[in-house]
């Protein structure tokens, strides 16, 4: 072995090593939450009487992975600050009492011993502005909210940011398939990845881990294409036409979620179109850290529309980006030129 690899690999392990104890805990965090999730959906499948268009059981499930991921957290880190989507105005306003206290009794399902204000307060711990020093974690407790009242794909996104970047990620999607060609059979995934120590996934329920790779399509008329199920979070009509000149004849791979990052990285497409419905919306940092780990380190590329790199290095979002490309790395420059062309760019 010569000189230059050695020491490579001694520096990947080493970075390796010294986020084992980030990792471990976030696996345990992310799990907890995933279970609070399950429990919350289970009951909304079996409580007929709910009207369709009632929000609150994913509010409750959404402040209770939050609450449940960062006593988790700042248990092990106490000084990692946290840039999580929610915070619990909501829940201290007098008029939500019967909101709060159901977000209380799921949590104290998970982590007993909780008291009310202790939960509020861990919720509030999410407000962090972010940036680019120090470390900071992000938090998606349910990303795809539409898709958790669908009883469809949603996913809890903790990542680890340090001085700006992306270290760790970590999905869980209560009800992905855990194998893609078997849409009826086991559901519930979990998608781990620590910078430079590759791309692992294993079921919610049981430890084993297996390594994850991209699909290895260079020629994108064989490559299939994952967007939102909602057109109004991502363009179907310019993904359509970007399809179109990639020669893409499958039909897009509807999911909701960070799902679609963990759908390309384990293959079952090759990729991610995520492309603007306005002008001036800013995707959210926990809408992307965690996904974007687990795809790097699966052996994809991720950039946004222009293949620019996403900045996590300036706050809550990432106002210097447009859209997000996700793809397999072999077809991301073709991808990024189509979708150049479609948005004349
Ligand atoms: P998805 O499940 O991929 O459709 O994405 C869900 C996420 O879309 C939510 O977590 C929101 O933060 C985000 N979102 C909301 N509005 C928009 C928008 N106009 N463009 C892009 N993303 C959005
Ligand atoms: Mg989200």
């Amino acid at each position: 072995m010569s000189k230059k690899s050695k020491s490579s690999k001694e520096s990947k392990n080493s970075k390796e090593n010294s986020l084992d104890a980030e990792r471990r805990v976030a696996v345990e965090a992310v799990l907890l939450a995933s279970g609070l999730c399950r429990t919350v959906q289970a009951n909304l499948v079996s409580d007929e009487s709910m009207s369709k268009k009632d929000r609150s059981p994913v509010t409750v499930a959404d402040f209770g992975a939050q609450a449940v991921v960062t006593q988790v957290l700042r248990q092990h880190f106490p000084d990692i600050p946290m840039v999580g989507e929610e915070d619990a105005a909501e829940l201290r306003d007098s008029g939500n009492a019967e909101l709060t206290s159901k977000v209380v009794a799921n949590v104290r399902e998970v982590v007993s011993g909780l008291e009310e204000a202790e939960i509020l307060d861990l919720i509030d711990y999410g407000t962090y502005e972010g940036g680019g020093r120090g470390r900071h974690w992000t938090l998606d407790p349910i990303d795809g909210t539409k898709g958790f009242l669908r009883l469809d794909q949603y996913a809890v996104a903790l990542a680890l940011i340090e001085d700006g970047e992306v270290v760790l990620g970590v999905l869980g999607c209560p009800n992905l398939p855990v194998k893609a060609g078997e849409p009826d059979g086991a559901k519930g995934c979990l998608f781990i990845a620590v910078k430079g120590g590759g791309a692992s996934m294993r079921t919610l329920d049981d430890a084993k881990e297996s390594a994850i790779h991209v699909t290895e399509i260079r020629d994108t008329a064989q490559a299939s294409f994952c967007e939102s199920v909602e057109s109004a979070h991502s363009s179907q009509s310019d993904s359509a036409r970007v399809a179109e000149l990639l020669g893409i004849e499958a039909p897009p791979y509807r999911i909701d979620s960070q799902c679609k990052y963990a759908a390309v990285s384990r293959g079952d497409a090759s990729i991610y179109l995520r492309l603007p419905t306005r002008k001036d919306y800013e995707e959210k940092i926990w809408d992307h850290a965690a996904g974007a780990m687990v795809i790097r380190e699966a052996g994809g590329r991720v950039t946004d529309v222009s293949g620019k790199d996403l900045d996590f290095s300036i706050g809550r979002t990432l106002r210097d980006n447009k859209g997000v490309i996700v793809t397999n790395g072999h077809v991301h420059d073709r991808v990024i030129a189509a979708v150049g062309e479609v948005l004349g760019l």
